[in-house]
């Protein structure tokens, strides 16, 4: 009802918005003063403009805005045309004009929903019920083309408002009246147009326009049409109302994001560089919190508090303070807010962070002395912790501003790589091999990889070793010690094997840790996934599944229950605590015999042909692990 009725809404806004213009035009200076001082008085922290400038400004942003309800109106014209055209659609569907039916047999149906065309499409699980066929179609296969939904944000207004997400006590706050300038970086590769153009709206409209120097567009080798001309085209029409504000820089073949991210920092020519993905809208007040905490500390580098714009509905999902983490694979994941942060009792002060996302904030100069992104990031993942190791070992500081958010999409899927890790394998050794010392095999254990010759090329790393020379950067023991204590690195000769685990009775299946919902292990096809991972540890413990290795969360460890023949998995820490039985003695191509039951692990054929572990008097079993380390035959007492 509200969308049928929206081009009469906006005729009434576009109405208003000229009065207020003509207002403007004619009202002395005094009057406009008055009028925009007021407006000052709500935010104490903007310095005053001269008097020109201020109607100047004004009336450039109404004129952005009377642009942006031209745009929607538009947009809902052309709604109202595909409703009425749909409506019409349906009606005829189901009710066909009658053509030469006999009268008896006209019968009226009812009107019926339109057929899921895609029920198992992560779409329209929250979205799209009463989408005719056709517009599912159409949404589906955006969708499949960018991951998020393109049909929806297409329709939905550049500059619509987001709930304001911070803590009411952010709004108390003030910020110094003269802070750096800033240059935003928004990085693409396929994203939708409307998707772009609502980033940029979002941080014309909600950053204080005299501290914003440019915006700068770094298009890294898109294919999508509409990101050509059209974007051009969207590019003027800014720039028409902000001179040389948008700069775009296209790459002539696909560098990736660590290589985007750079180019754009190279074209920054503010004291300040944000760095953002295109798919975000910044939020009310973002800026001016990172502005001040750098003019404060360049060393530091920032991450604003991300919320989630649902792939599907792009509602705002609102998330908590948290601080960006990783795991020994180099994926990162929100961990939890320092305890001496929630001492301090003031929910608008910095946290410290052992990590950034990718999106950042900081002093362009002190990013460019700290040597920027590594262009040798390729494609995606990892890029962010390199970057994270770099700025803590050699002199800089990472922390996440509570009073600065940033609504994010969070895609379903990439549309650039179906399979990401790959990529994610190649970037997380570099980064072990550049910046984690004696760590760096915790990196190769987490990815299953042999120690040595991984057959997997890192590329050129002498430019970050000279940069370690220039800037004496500390090692990773003091980051571990000092920044990410969460991790829990174990000592390489206390690992004796890991890998795959095959029995002899079949070499195509390997020892698995199941369906997570429960903690018992399987014997499953052998593949090259985290749940076929094995840990086997010179004081006994098998840890089974993706390696943890962490303080707050446990590995597995394979347990013999005693009393039945089913073997189980239980968290190691407190399965030793408990005492139980949990450690074994294995040789290569020997039995895993269990140190206090004296039963094998071993398998069985079902009935139904697919085999199960289980504990047993040994028979003549043997097992072999994908990679050994030191001398494993020293733990076998057999
Ligand atoms: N991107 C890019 N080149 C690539 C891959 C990604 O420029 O080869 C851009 C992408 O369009 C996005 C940003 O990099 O703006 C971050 O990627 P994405 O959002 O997929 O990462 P996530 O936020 O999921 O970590
Ligand atoms: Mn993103």
């Amino acid at each position: 009802m509200l969308r049928r009725n929206l081009p009469q809404v906006l005729c009434l806004g576009l109405m208003l918005v000229l009065a207020v213009n003509l207002l403007l035009l004619f009202h002395t200076k005094e009057t406009v003063q008055k009028l925009i001082q007021r407006g000052l008085h709500e935010e104490p922290h903007r310095p005053p403009p001269e008097r020109d400038e201020i109607v100047m400004d004004r009336l450039a942003h109404l004129e952005v805005v009377m642009q942006q309800l031209k745009e929607d109106m538009k947009l809902a014209v052309k709604q109202q045309a595909n409703v009425q055209d749909t409506l019409k659609r349906v009606k005829d569907e189901v009710h066909p004009a009658p053509k030469t039916v006999p009268h008896n047999v006209v019968k009226t149906k009812k009107p019926q929903a339109p057929k899921k065309l895609f029920p198992d499409s992560a779409l329209f699980q929250r979205w799209g019920e009463d989408l005719p066929e056709a517009e599912q179609r159409k949404a589906q296969d955006l969708f499949h083309r960018f991951g998020y939904n393109v049909y929806l944000s297409n329709q939905l207004p550049l500059d619509r408002s987001l709930p304001d997400t911070r803590d009411s006590r952010c709004l108390q706050k003030t910020y110094p009246s003269q802070l750096p300038s800033l240059s935003v970086i928004l990085i693409f590769m396929d994203e939708a147009l409307s998707v772009i153009q609502r980033a940029i709206t979002s941080i014309i409209n909600r950053t204080p326009l005299w501290l914003l120097k440019e915006i700068i567009l770094v298009d890294d080798f898109s294919s999508n049409g509409e990101l050509k001309i059209p974007l051009n085209e969207k590019i003027e029409f800014y720039n028409q109302m902000y001179p040389g504000l948008l700069k775009i820089i296209r790459h002539a073949e696909r560098k990736g994001l660590a290589h985007a991210r750079n180019t754009g920092w190279k074209a920054a020519s503010a004291d300040v560089v944000v760095i953002l993905d295109a798919h975000v809208e910044v939020n009310v007040g973002w800026a001016e919190p990172i502005l001040a905490r750098i003019q404060e500390d360049r060393t530091v580098i920032i991450s604003p508090v991300f919320d989630n714009v649902r792939f599907d509905t792009f509602q705002l999902l609102k998330y908590e303070v948290a601080v960006d983490g990783f795991n020994w694979q180099l994926w990162c994941r929100y961990d939890f807010v320092p305890q001496t942060w929630i001492d301090l009792g003031d929910v608008t002060a910095p946290v410290r962070s052992p990590s950034i996302m990718g999106i950042l904030a900081a002093n362009r100069l002190f990013l460019g002395e700290i040597g920027a992104l590594d262009d040798g990031m390729l494609v995606y993942g990892g890029e962010n912790v390199e970057l994270s190791l770099r700025v803590w070992q050699c002199g800089g500081k990472i922390e996440i501003l509570p009073c600065s958010r940033v609504a994010h999409v969070e895609r379903h899927h990439k549309p650039y790589a179906l399979d990401l890790s790959p990529f994610l394998k190649r970037n997380a050794l570099r980064v072990a091999e550049t910046w984690m010392d004696e760590y760096k095999h915790m990196v190769y254990l987490a990815w299953n990889l042999p120690l040595q010759n991984s057959g997997i090329d890192y590329g050129d790393i002498s430019s970050k070793r000279m940069l370690q020379e220039k800037l004496k950067c500390k090692s990773f023991d003091w980051y571990l010690k000092n920044v990410y204590p969460v991790l829990k690195p174990i000592p390489i000769h206390d690992i004796v094997g890991y890998g795959r685990m095959k029995n002899s009775l079949d070499k195509g299946i390997c020892l698995d840790r199941g369906p997570v919902t429960n903690n018992i292990p399987i014997m499953y096809a052998c593949h090259e996934l985290g749940s076929q991972y094995v840990y086997y540890r010179l004081t006994g413990e098998f840890y089974v599944g993706s390696l943890v290795a962490e303080v707050h969360s446990d590995d597995l460890c394979l347990t013999d229950p005693g009393h039945r023949e089913e073997p189980t998995l239980e968290q190691c820490s407190k399965a030793a605590q408990n005492k139980l039985h949990i450690y074994w003695d294995f040789k290569q191509g020997g039995a895993m015999v269990n140190r206090d039951t004296h039963r094998c692990l071993e398998i069985r054929r079902e009935p139904s042909g697919t085999y199960v572990p289980v504990l047993q008097t040994c028979t003549a079993q043997v097992w072999e692990i994908q990679y050994t380390l030191g001398n494993l035959s020293q733990t076998n007492v057999l």
